[in-house]
């Protein structure tokens, strides 16, 4: 059976006094935890969050990662830079970067191919807007996402991968697809890799779903087959709300 894993995505939010205070207050509320709990958060974070979670199970992530080793790209972080703070897990794709930030799956591939070959875990998110959705096309493009994104690594490689399903109009907008829905959507990116990649490999990679997912929506959707988890943005903000997500099966 796949192990749940319950991630946070801080965004650009929090500075690193008021991610301790976060941490702090989250640590005895996740202790029972059953899933795996990671805080991705902004890089000036990095130091301050991995102090207050020692001895937790709250694991450090990032919110993205560049593909070079090194060399001049200003702004950018490495693999190698994560994994020297502690880093463990590494949100590739999110769309919020695809659509801000120029990024494609061409580069999406590249981040995730640089971040397994340095030992990272990868989240990496695909999901459909609202016009795509609405012109049917939802299926193949998560599907096209999904394969290009994972391109060029081993079964034993796509087997570890976590995929976010993020449908983009329930981003922040408190629309969250229905249980079914998001079932139905997940259950046709593990088809896709399961083509591609065989089925003993699709059933061991953990599918995440990402939009609105809190604590009032968030059993509904872990009880469906297909969902191994949650990407969570807004709800991750507050400890007492990222907690109840935690502790869904409480
Ligand atoms: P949200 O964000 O939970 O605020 O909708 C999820 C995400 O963007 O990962």
């Amino acid at each position: 059976m796949r192990k749940p894993i319950i991630a946070g995505n801080w965004k650009m939010n929090k500075t690193p006094e008021e991610a301790k205070a976060l941490v702090t207050e989250l640590k005895p509320l996740v202790k029972d935890a059953n899933c795996d709990v990671v805080v991705c958060v902004p890089a000036v974070n990095f130091a301050a969050v991995k102090e207050a979670a020692k001895g937790s199970k709250i694991k450090l992530g990032a919110e993205n990662v560049h593909w070079a080793k090194s060399g001049a790209f200003t702004g950018e972080l490495s693999a190698d830079m994560l994994k020297a703070c502690g880093v463990e897990y590494v949100i590739i794709g999110h769309s919020e970067r695809r659509q801000y930030f120029g990024e494609t799956d061409k580069t999406v591939n590249q981040r995730v191919l640089a971040a397994v070959e340095a030992g990272l875990k990868v989240i990496m998110c695909v999901g459909e807007n609202k016009e795509e959705r609405e012109a049917g096309y939802t299926d193949a493009l998560v599907e096209y996402q999904t394969l290009i994104g994972l391109n060029g690594l081993t079964k034993e490689q796509v087997a570890k991968i976590i995929i976010a399903y993020e449908p983009v109009w329930a981003i922040g907008t408190g629309l969250t697809a229905t249980d079914e829905q998001a079932n139905e959507t997940i259950g046709v990116i593990r088809a896709a890799v399961a083509r591609k990649y065989g089925k003993g490999t699709a059933n061991k990679v953990r599918i995440q779903y990402g939009g609105s997912m809190n604590p009032k929506n968030v059993k509904g959707l872990m009880a469906q087959p297909e969902i191994d988890g949650g990407l969570i943005g807004g709800a991750s903000l507050k400890a007492p709300d990222f907690s109840q997500v935690v502790n869904y099966d409480k």
